[in-house]
């Protein structure tokens, strides 16, 4: 028996990273996996080692910074598998860490429609379902730069706080309707996002090391899961401890 059994995972930003090791997770937890993204040939890398879980899964080639792409991958998943029951909104990008005088409008539109507004139409064209079935999970993926500063500039703070917010209020919402809705916020995690960002910033935090995908999946399969339907409307922070802000212990 798997946690997910026969429910229907729409994996924004399942091609890589994060949305990667949850997508493989919940496959392996007898979830039907659709993985949204631009490159096929990662997706087909991916669907290939779901494979060996005999899981149903498929790939759904869409742009977050086109909104009809997005409306049309809740359509193309819901033709093919019938409904969607967990939503996971984990694509996003980041911003130059500058500070706001040198910081582009057109940047702060892109890192808004892509980590905050995408998250909020796919939420709006799956939710009829899950309100028709009386059920479903919203996870939204924003970061532990919703509990401090300085890990990127205006446009990716404004996105990330403002999908804490926008949580919140579908918690509010959706609640009644039998919909769970969460934020999972990870903290500096080994990922294709990380790679030129230096991991000295870790040097506060009491672990002192990078988290891995793999344990952000285990947190995003544990809020996709019944195990946790008393918990709704949170910013679960997974940062190995890092935003407790204390000087380091000799
Ligand atoms: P990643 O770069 O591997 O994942 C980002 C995903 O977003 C990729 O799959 C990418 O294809 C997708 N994406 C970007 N632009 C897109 C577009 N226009 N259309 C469709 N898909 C698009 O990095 P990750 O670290 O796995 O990031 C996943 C989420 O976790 C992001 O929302 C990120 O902000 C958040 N996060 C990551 C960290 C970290 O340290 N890695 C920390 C906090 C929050």
């Amino acid at each position: 028996m798997g946690k997910l059994d026969g429910k229907v995972a729409l994996i924004y930003g399942g091609t890589s990273g994060i949305g990667e090791a949850t997508a493989l997770l919940y496959a392996q937890e007898g979830a039907k996996v659709a993985i949204v993204g631009r490159n096929e040939e990662r997706a087909n890398a991916i669907l290939d080692k779901m494979k060996h879980f005999d899981a149903e899964a498929i790939f759904v080639k869409a742009d977050l910074s086109d909104s009809q792409s997005i409306k049309d991958s809740v359509k193309e998943t819901v033709d093919h598998f019938g409904t969607i029951d967990i939503l996971y909104n984990g694509a996003g990008i980041l911003d130059n860490y500058d500070p706001i005088q040198d910081t582009d409008e057109s940047l702060f539109d892109q890192v808004i429609q892509l980590n905050l507004k995408a998250p909020w139409l796919a939420t709006k064209e799956v939710v009829p379902y899950m309100i028709e079935q009386g059920s479903g999970v919203i996870i939204n993926i924003a970061s532990q730069a919703t509990a401090m500063v300085g890990v990127g500039g205006t446009p990716y703070m404004s996105s990330k706080y403002g999908l804490v917010g926008m949580t919140r209020q579908l918690a509010h919402e959706l609640g009644p309707k039998g919909v769970k809705v969460n934020v999972l916020s990870p903290g500096f995690i080994d990922t294709p996002m990380t790679e030129s960002v230096t991991d000295k910033r870790l040097e506060k935090s009491p672990l002192g090391r990078p988290g891995k995908p793999e344990e952000i999946a285990k947190t995003a399969l544990f809020l996709a899961s019944s195990d946790s339907d008393y918990i709704h409307g949170i910013n679960l922070i997974q940062d190995g401890g890092w935003t407790l802000g204390g000087y380091p212990v000799d």
